[in-house]
């Protein structure tokens, strides 16, 4: 049986999304890891030996989190940086 990209019905699936299951083709699977070699670059500690696949739709939801989850700790890195500059002033 072959299983066709949700997102393009034309495309034989590739793989199949690890978050919700369902087969995505290879361009699909490609900007994942386009995205996630970009992402390796600014955080070399994660494991870049993960075979994690996302689909175009949960790889969106994975973005805005991380976009979240970044944005709050750069306040508390600026906030941390301008608490230092304030101590140091006084
Ligand atoms: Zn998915
Ligand atoms: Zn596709």
């Amino acid at each position: 049986m072959t299983k066709y990209c949700y997102i393009h019905p034309e495309k034989e699936a590739f793989k199949e999304c690890n978050k919700c299951g369902r087969p995505i083709c290879y361009d699909c699977a490609k900007s994942y890891w386009y995205s996630n070699t970009i992402s390796a670059m600014f955080s070399p500690q994660k494991d870049s030996k993960q075979k994690i696949i996302l689909c175009p739709r949960c790889l969106k939801r994975e973005k805005i989190k991380n976009f979240i989850v970044t944005s709050f700790l750069l306040i508390l890195i600026i906030g941390f940086i301008a608490a230092t500059i304030a101590i140091s002033a006084t």
